[in-house]
């Protein structure tokens, strides 16, 4: 009896210790070290916020500064399960631009925040993997507009530029697809923080899926269209979680910003959402939600 006592209790331990202790199973890898933004402050945020998930143990690599020579910037993404970027600058090498492009190719995920995806306009499979991006020449040669309109998605070509956005300002997330895992769950609606709204992104828009849109209302600077917020991309046999979110950091400590950044990493290494509650401080319609 007393045997059969210490072993429920040691069985019960491990159970325990396990279920607490667990190692992440996956592995994240930032990528900074150029940005018009300010990386230095938001990766340390992207890193917390994957890292909380419990999901991810997560690494960075940051490229030498702007006009450094870039060719020895070389990250191994392929040891990794997701590949988060926050870098917009200057172009990798031709090896270091080959090596993303086939670990996405071959089932790796990759996750663009916000001004990545002004990053790379000359690189061709870089703008399918995002779908569609801003700034850098981009125009009608880059792809369409793509917004939604009567609640349908609709492809522009009308000539003009790629990325643009008003004041900053809190703005309301809409979720257009309530099936894909990264959303499933979430409020229809939510009002996120004070933020920039990207709108005008150009881009090939293939296989992608919109998950969220928001109103980039003409008083503020905006198109005066639905334009795409959340974006989840097939590329091979990998998956891109694009979102436009995350310009400062207290744009990034939006509740919806985590969340969704969370679900779009883990969805983006594996296909799959497993962290499905919603939490308590996820933001309404009417009020935001931060975290400090
Ligand atoms: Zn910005």
């Amino acid at each position: 009896m007393r045997m059969l006592t210490c072993l429920a209790v040691a069985a019960a331990t491990l159970l325990w210790t396990g279920g607490l202790h667990a190692e992440p199973r996956l592995k994240a890898l930032i990528v900074d070290g150029q940005n018009n933004h300010d990386w230095k402050a938001t990766t340390p945020l992207l890193k917390r916020h994957l890292a909380d998930s419990g999901l991810f143990a997560v690494e960075v690599a940051t490229s030498p500064p702007a006009g450094e020579d870039l060719s020895g910037f070389q990250p191994d993404f392929a040891s990794h399960d997701v590949v988060v970027s926050n870098f917009n600058g200057a172009p990798w090498s031709k090896a270091t631009q080959a090596a993303l492009t086939s670990f996405i190719q071959d089932g790796g995920g990759l996750v663009v925040v916000h001004a990545a995806d002004n990053a790379f306009p000359e690189w061709k499979e870089y703008n399918q993997m995002i779908g569609l991006g801003g700034w850098g020449g981009r125009n009608e040669r880059s792809g369409p507009y793509v917004r939604f309109k009567e609640g349908k998605l609709v492809r522009d070509n009308t000539p003009g530029g790629g990325g643009s956005h008003g004041a900053q300002h809190p703005f309301l997330v809409v979720v257009r697809d309530a099936k894909h895992p990264i959303t499933a769950g979430l409020p229809s609606a939510w009002l996120h923080a004070s933020d920039e709204l990207y709108d005008r992104l150009r881009g090939p828009a293939e296989n992608m899926t919109v998950l969220a849109t928001a109103f980039a209302d003409k008083s503020q600077g905006g198109s005066g269209e639905h334009e795409p917020m959340l974006m989840a991309i097939d590329f091979g046999q990998g998956r891109v979680f694009h979102t436009t979110l995350g310009h400062s950091p207290q744009a990034m400590k939006c509740v919806g910003f985590i969340v969704t950044l969370q679900r779009g990493a883990e969805w983006a290494a594996t296909g799959k959402v497993t962290r499905e509650e919603l939490p308590d401080d996820f933001p309404t319609a009417d009020h935001v939600s931060v975290r400090d």
